[in-house]
């Protein structure tokens, strides 16, 4: 039986879209930004170039089986969380991606969860039921850390802004990581 639910973020901690935006912005804008200049997923060069990135972002979800996984290995970590610790998995999303789209990509890369959640606004993934959430964004987990809510944050080039875990919040080099952590718990 399924006892405990774990929610995970989609876009670029289960999904990369940084990377699949890139290489348009970066024709667009005459630059040759890669995903470790990404300092600030909101307010940084990309976010104040002009470009449409909300556009770009739907463009790149408009492929969904061309989207790549953060890690190659989250299907086996996933299934492993869920059927040998019990874990329920929800996508909690506020991606501009549908959600057929969203079962798209995550079917083409074998990704089974157990439910998708789409939410409007960050602040609408904190209000959620969950024993621990992951996600990219450092705004996010001091938003679940001040709920007193259990948050993973996987270390990203645009979150090094929170730089130890703290309170309710781990921070994490990557998903295997992420997954121990969840493991043990
Ligand atoms: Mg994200």
């Amino acid at each position: 039986m399924k006892t405990r639910k774990l929610s995970v973020d989609l876009d670029d901690t289960l999904v990369s879209l940084v990377p699949a935006i890139l290489p348009e912005v970066n024709s667009k804008l005459g630059t040759n930004v890669t995903e470790k200049d990404v300092r600030d997923y909101y307010d940084n060069a990309l976010f104040h170039s002009g470009l449409d990135v909300s556009a770009l972002c739907r463009k790149a979800w408009s492929r969904p089986e061309e989207l790549k996984l953060v890690d190659p290995k989250l299907p086996d970590m996933l299934s492993s969380l869920s059927n040998e610790y019990c874990y329920k998995i929800q996508i909690t999303t506020g991606t501009v991606a549908d959600l057929p789209c969203i079962r798209s990509c995550l079917d083409h890369n074998g990704i089974v969860g157990d439910s998708i959640v789409k939410v409007w606004g960050q602040q609408a993934k904190v209000k959620q039921e969950f024993s621990v959430h992951v996600d990219d964004l450092s705004h996010v987990a001091s938003m679940m850390n001040d709920a007193g809510k259990d948050v993973i944050l996987l270390r990203r080039p645009w979150n090094t802004d929170i730089v130890a875990s703290r309170g309710t919040i781990k921070v994490v080099d990557g998903w295997p990581e992420a997954y121990e952590i969840l493991r043990r718990r």
